[in-house]
């Protein structure tokens, strides 16, 4: 038996001590988590707004931990291993998958969402899906490399080339994960964010507050409302380029005049692509020295997970919970 944070109701977690342990697959792990962040989409599983296959239902998405079980067909050898886990499963048998978009997987297992998530001291994954961390990899850092990869993934599908201006709309921990990675690249950034908080969040990780008037080459909606996203289209140049990787209640009201006379794309950009995208994370952590932890701005036990989740909405920055304690590095 195990501890684990379970929802109850919309809104109503409880943490209980007798979860039954994982079982761990001939090609799966077992993770020992350390820590687990929460983000807008596990805000959403918590009020309700997203519906899960079943009550109670373990939340969490983003999570680091150690490897303390292999199954009989992973080497050993990564036994002890600090681990990241990447928690979409694409099927890799529809369209998307087999021609190269496994993002846009239409049979994909999400954990948190239709697979049980993270929040609890133990949980077997793929082995495959459990990515090894360099040793000294902080314990924040490690927590981000998944909302980091959803950035990453969404600059490499902007198609930057050189340092165009780039404008981020909404600086919750997604916005202030692109502005820390632009502003590394030496891209200039500018930030559309009414909190004021949130705002200065960004602008200590080198952004500036959005001049009205200016025209950016490309530009991140990661706030999914209607007034960040139409505020993003029209302070784009000609040719620019419109990447909406929020979702939120409304529709953004797209005005074709200005998409058309000013030639603008407007892409989607849905999480990221296994395998590519973690190693590629892991990567930027260690050879560019990008410290995704910076976002993180509160750390709860277990034992105060409830409390983590409904403060969660309105504290700028990252929230995340400490499920086990022990050394990862
Ligand atoms: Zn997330
Ligand atoms: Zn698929």
């Amino acid at each position: 038996m195990m501890r684990a944070a379970v929802l109850l109701a919309p809104g109503r977690l409880s943490v209980v001590d007798d979860w039954p342990e994982p079982v761990c697959g001939p090609d799966q792990v077992i993770v020992e988590i350390r820590d687990v962040g929460i983000c807008g989409t596990d805000l959403g599983v918590f009020n309700g707004s997203r519906t899960v296959p079943e009550l109670p239902w373990i939340i969490g998405h983003e999570a680091h931990g150690q490897i303390v079980e292999v199954g009989a067909d992973v080497p050993p050898a990564r036994l002890g291993e600090h681990v990241a886990v990447e928690p979409n499963y694409p099927c890799r048998v529809c369209g998307p998958c087999r021609s190269s978009a496994p993002a846009l997987c239409l049979d994909r297992g999400s954990l948190a969402l239709n697979l049980p998530g993270l929040l609890a001291e133990r949980v077997a994954v793929p082995a495959r899906y459990a990515w090894t961390l360099p040793d000294g990899t902080s314990a924040e850092d490690a927590v981000c490399v998944e909302p980091l990869t959803v950035a990453l993934a969404a600059i490499r599908r902007a198609g930057l080339t050189g340092t165009e201006s780039c404008l981020v709309v909404g600086a919750g921990a997604l916005g202030l994960l692109l502005v820390h990675a632009l502003t590394g690249a030496g891209h200039p950034v500018a930030v559309l964010e009414p909190h004021a908080e949130r705002l200065a969040q960004a602008v200590s990780l080198g952004a500036t507050p959005a001049p009205a008037g200016t025209e950016f080459t490309v530009a991140f909606d990661t706030s999914g409302s209607a007034a960040g996203g139409a505020g993003a289209l029209v302070q784009l140049a000609p040719a620019g380029r419109l990447v909406l990787v929020g979702v939120g209640q409304q529709p953004i009201p797209v005005d074709n005049r200005i998409v058309v006379r000013r030639g603008l794309t407007v892409l989607g950009s849905m999480i990221y692509d296994h395998p590519h995208d973690f190693p590629t994370t892991i990567d930027a952590i260690t050879r560019d020295g990008l410290t995704p932890g910076v976002v993180v701005a509160a750390t709860f036990p277990l034992d105060r997970a409830q409390q983590a989740f409904s403060t969660a909405p309105t504290r700028p920055g990252k929230s995340i919970i400490t499920v086990t304690s022990g050394d990862v590095a």
